[in-house]
């Protein structure tokens, strides 16, 4: 708790990242003010209301647990004495059009033998040769990367240069793609671990190679959280009020103003000021650089750290009786090519023929029955403009494609069920729609998201468009990461 002559922080925004550096900083006795513009925390983790309940219609797959036990720990407290989270048996549920079908396990020989099921011993045999190929690299990058203030090149070849059998995945020209084809003989298995690229905004074949160790993160667990992902949100923003976090909702900060060298100021949407020694930006970076948060911002970064853009997503989110398959929680349904996905998103189109990830919520505990919730995924490009024909054309690339694998939904999804690139563009300003912050693609990308300090005295970035990237967990790490470096910083003044 803040004592009256503590250091003042004020977190702008309250997703994954602005929570985690809110509750840290607390935890830590600054004073810390948390500003929001929407109504209720959470950001990109948000839910909409249905008859059978809140809908999440943000991220859905909660893996690396171990990140949010350190988080309410932090805090002092027990991240079950908060939350129910419910370990998934089956990872995720994978459909194609030629009728086959696999469930990937946390459990590696189980996946194998699943995969031997469907493919034949030699996949299994490739399968598990990825796998340890995918845990090493998560090996090797966890510390000098994920858990680092910012990629530690030091601490990446120490840990390479020991894996020789790394080298070739981590060669400049390597996409994931192309190491999936060295890795699997099964388009099915180069389609379904190319995936893992777009969980980071990214396409396999432009993204690097060492993407494939975000399998490795759902590899070690999935988790539903009882009441929907929002209510880790929700969990993390009580937290933070118990630490005494003044959390102010449906406030915007307009700007964020400088004297003399350093962060003085936020200017907020209700007319008031707050004073503060340093400021959390939890909002997409490319605001600081576009000057939405005033002039003094637009030096904090980089161009390079903004652009070009990761990918955007098609959401749709809406209660209804469905038949035909059998669904677990996670559901992909792919589509007959990858390339009919990723040519034309390439290209700022929609997909040809989508890959149809399907949450089917209410099945976290097992079969469901009566009305259920539903977030079904489209991969697209980022865009800040809406033809009127999309959203039907969107409706033709998600519902009679599931109708074929089966799977039908009562009644027919309105049109207001759905999320755009557009709408998420104005959703999180300056975005352009792209979900995850500057595009994974390029073999240096990593190196060139930027780090919680910015080029400002006291003004700090946290979430996924900062160092570690995108998803909860990352997102949640890069709050660490910054009120690591106000602690830090702020001490030495
Ligand atoms: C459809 C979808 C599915 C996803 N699926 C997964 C998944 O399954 N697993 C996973 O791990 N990740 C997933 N992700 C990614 C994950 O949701 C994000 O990486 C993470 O939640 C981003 O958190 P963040 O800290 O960047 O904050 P954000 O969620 O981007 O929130 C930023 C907040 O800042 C606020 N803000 C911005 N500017 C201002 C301002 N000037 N004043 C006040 N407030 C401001 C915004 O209103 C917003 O609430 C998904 C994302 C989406 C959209």
């Amino acid at each position: 708790m803040a004592n009256s002559t503590a250091k003042t922080v004020v977190v702008v925004g309250a997703g994954m990242g602005g929570l985690s550096a809110a509750i840290r900083l607390a935890a830590a006795g600054l004073s810390v003010t948390l500003v929001e513009a929407q109504a209720t925390p959470g950001g990109k983790m948000r839910a909409v209301p249905s008859d059978a309940g809140p809908i999440d219609a943000g991220p859905t797959v909660l893996t690396l647990r171990h990140v949010f036990d350190a988080l309410f720990a932090a805090a002092g407290e027990r991240l079950e004495d908060h939350l129910t989270l419910i370990p998934q048996p089956i990872l995720a549920r994978h459909w194609w059009p030629d009728g086959s079908q696999l469930d990937l396990f946390t459990d590696p020989r189980q996946s194998a033998a699943a995969i031997e099921a469907m493919a034949g011993p030699q996949s299994a045999l490739e399968f598990l040769r990825f796998n340890a190929l995918s845990a090493e690299l998560y090996q090797a990058f966890e510390t000098p990367v994920m858990l680092a203030d910012r990629p530690r090149i030091g601490g990446i070849l120490a840990k390479v240069l020991r894996r020789p059998a790394l080298w070739r995945t981590l060669g400049p020209r390597q996409t994931l793609a192309r190491q999936l084809a060295q890795s699997f003989t099964d388009p099915r298995l180069r389609q379904l671990f190319g995936r893992y690229a777009t969980y980071v905004g990214g396409a396999p074949d432009r993204s690097p190679a060492v993407l494939a160790l975000i399998w490795q993160a759902e590899a070690q667990g999935v988790w539903a959280v009882q009441g929907g992902m929002h209510a880790l949100a929700q969990a993390l923003s009580r937290l933070a009020d118990r630490l005494g976090v003044v959390q102010l909702y449906g406030t915007k900060v307009e700007r964020i103003v400088q004297k003399a060298g350093r962060v003085a100021q936020v200017a907020l949407s209700d007319g008031r000021a707050l004073p503060c020694d340093a400021v959390v930006f939890n909002g997409d970076p490319a605001a600081l650089a576009q000057g939405l948060l005033g002039g003094d911002m637009v030096r904090a970064l980089p161009r390079a750290a903004v652009h070009p853009r990761s990918l955007s997503a098609w959401v749709w989110s809406f209660a209804a009786h469905p038949k035909g398959a059998d669904l677990i929680h996670h559901n992909v349904f792919f589509g007959a090519d990858p390339a009919l996905e990723f040519g034309p998103i390439a290209k700022g189109q929609m997909p040809q023929d989508a890959t149809l990830y399907v949450c089917a919520q209410d099945r976290a505990l097992g079969p469901a029955m009566g009305l259920e919730r539903f977030e079904i995924i489209l991969n697209a490009p980022a865009k800040t403009t809406l033809s009127p024909q999309e959203v039907s054309e969107c409706r033709a690339k998600t519902f009679p494609p599931l109708a074929k694998f089966g799977l039908t939904f009562t009644p027919d999804p309105p049109d207001t069920a759905l999320m755009t690139p557009q709408g998420f563009s104005t959703r999180f300003p300056a975005s352009q729609g792209a979900l995850y912050g500057r595009s994974p693609h390029g073999a240096l990308a990593s190196f060139q998201r930027p780090p919680a300090r910015t080029r400002l005295a006291g003004v700090y970035l946290a979430g996924g468009g900062a160092h570690p990237g995108a998803g909860v967990p990352m997102a949640a790490l890069s709050g660490k990461h910054a009120a690591e470096a106000i602690l830090n910083d702020l001490t030495l003044a």
